[in-house]
């Protein structure tokens, strides 16, 4: 039985640093493969589920003559050493306190970023692939979930549980007013959960 009141925390750029990471593993695909990878190549990778898509990223090194062994085994660990962990500063104020984390999108690439982040390794994943608010409105009909995520889109369609927007180019630390809660840092979740 999980318990009465769970928050999630996205991965992708609310815990997860995404561009940093994206830009740190296609150097790293440079130097070691020569293979260079862009934006607008990848975008033949996506899988659309209505406005939400994933990004098949072992499929694209594989066409590319990478495969998901090299990326594991000569990729991977370089971009540990170089640079530890892609998570953004302010996670430190969550590590201490109990989370799980809602990510959506393809497995292997999830679980790949999720590995390049081991601050989070004994933490509770669910991956989904659908709208999280259609996902918890389903699954948690009696539990009192909030959400963090830096898209508002995640919640929509559900309107039970309380959802904070991430923001980090908010202007103010904490925006809490008829269009919900909304926050530049991860440091405020306390505050805003007190
Ligand atoms: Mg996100």
């Amino acid at each position: 039985m999980r318990s009465k009141s769970i928050l999630f925390v996205d991965l992708d750029r609310t815990l997860f640093d995404t561009s940093r990471f994206v830009e740190a593993i296609r150097n790293e695909l440079k130097l070691q493969f020569q293979v260079v990878m862009t934006t607008n190549e990848a975008r033949n990778y996506y899988r659309y589920y209505e406005d939400l898509y994933d990004y098949d990223f072992f499929k694209h090194c594989q066409d590319r003559g990478v495969t998901s062994q090299q990326i594991y085994d000569c990729i991977f660990p370089e971009l540990l050493i170089k640079y530890g962990s892609f998570l953004y500063e302010d996670v430190r104020s969550l590590l201490g306190t109990e989370f799980e984390i809602m990510t959506f999108g393809s497995e292997p690439y999830q679980s790949l970023k999720l590995k390049m982040a081991p601050e989070l390794q004994d933490r509770a994943v669910t991956i989904v692939h659908e709208r999280k608010g259609a996902y918890i409105n389903r699954e948690f009909k009696n539990v009192s979930v909030t959400l963090i995520d830096d898209k508002p889109a995640a919640m929509t369609g559900y309107s039970a549980g309380t959802f904070i927007h991430l923001d980090r180019a908010q202007k103010v630390p904490i925006i809490n007013d008829e269009s919900g809660i909304h926050i530049r840092s991860l440091n405020h979740t306390k505050e805003v959960l007190s």
